[in-house]
């Protein structure tokens, strides 16, 4: 492969969770209403994204594995909108530089689809085939060409536990759109994808864990949160439970867990961590871009206003809760 590649393959690439991350992202880009996530040794050995989007033109399956090949805008509001758009163009050249890849696609327009494979990145064949409309993706042995970077794995089990969480914060994210998780040949989620939170958290939590959350609605000045969080009943014993989203995308920020747990401690409701899966409409000028892409951190412009509308919001829900 190129060294601009694996250049670009180490800040896109870290993991399977990153390559799950960017082919579902590509997925729901497409369009996709349905998407399926299989993987194999924790993503090591394979990852399957499967989707019923748009499909990629015959035409336009090699070009899409070139840097900076992108068929999407670019505007100045989709940058400024928030810093985990992931590299524009980079995701699928840098996957395909430290693995072995085959695509399958095929868009409504032809009968017939494509399949590409791919080995470090150099295209091996191409030909015309029978699929169905949309795109499967397959990656086979992460980092096969890259011993380096194979060391810095984890076991199996804990890249396979990253891809799952990553999977349900995806779902969580897009309600809408009905994800499956199957893990060595095993289904381990399935969202309805109806475009309700409600409904996709009840299948990313389970249904006692789900009964013991309350809605929330805040707002703020230029913030929105809505959501849900947990009765103390059934906090977690950890953080993996609190899911927040801004403007769509999965984001961690210590801000936003201070101004949840803060309401807990408000209601006296000390302990154990809340969990909580909120969705923060935020002005794209609110947000800040100076974080690194590939990174979900965010920060704020103005913390304060984000900080009351989560502690309000979440607030009000607990209040409703206790009276
Ligand atoms: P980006 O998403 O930033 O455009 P990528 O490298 O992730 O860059 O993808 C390159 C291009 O390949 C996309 O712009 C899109 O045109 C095409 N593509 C990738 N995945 C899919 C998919 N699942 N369905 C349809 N088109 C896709
Ligand atoms: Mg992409």
């Amino acid at each position: 492969p190129h060294v601009a590649d694996l250049i670009a393959a180490g800040e896109v690439v870290e993991r399977p969770a990153s390559v799950v991350k960017e082919l579902v992202e590509n997925a729901v880009d497409a369009g996709a209403h349905t998407l399926t996530v299989e993987i194999q040794r924790g993503g090591m050995a394979m990852i399957r994204v499967t989707d019923d989007g748009g499909g990629i033109p015959t035409d336009q399956c090699q070009t899409a594995f070139l840097r900076h090949a992108t068929s999407k805008l670019r505007t100045a509001q989709d940058l400024a909108a928030i810093g985990t758009l992931g590299f524009r163009g980079e995701a699928l050249a840098a996957i395909a530089a430290v693995s072995r890849v085959e695509l399958f696609t095929r868009t409504a327009q032809c009968d017939l689809g494509t399949s590409l494979t791919l080995e470090g990145g150099q295209v091996l064949s191409q030909e015309p085939a029978g699929c169905p409309l949309g795109t499967t993706l397959v990656v086979r042995d992460l980092f096969y060409n890259t011993p380096a970077r194979l060391k810095f794995m984890k076991r199996d089990a804990a890249e396979g536990a990253a891809v799952f969480a990553l999977v349900q914060k995806l779902a969580l994210s897009h309600p809408g759109v009905s994800f499956q998780f199957i893990r060595d040949g095993k289904r381990e989620l399935m969202t309805p994808g109806d475009g309700k939170l409600s409904s996709a958290l009840y299948a990313v939590l389970g249904r006692d864990m789900a009964l013991g959350f309350t809605p929330v609605r805040g707002e703020g000045e230029d913030v929105t949160v809505t959501g849900f969080v947990s009765l103390p009943a059934c906090c977690r014993g950890s953080r993996t439970y609190q899911h927040f989203f801004v403007n769509g995308r999965p984001v961690k920020s210590k801000l936003l867990m201070a101004a949840l747990e803060r309401a807990y401690e408000n209601q006296k409701m000390v302990g154990k961590f809340p969990g909580c899966v909120l969705q923060l409409q935020v002005k794209a000028s609110q947000v800040d871009v100076n974080v690194h892409p590939a990174k979900t951190e965010v920060k704020f412009l103005h913390e304060r206003q984000v900080f009351d509308g989560v502690y309000y919001g979440v607030l009000s829900a607990l209040q409703g809760e206790t009276r």
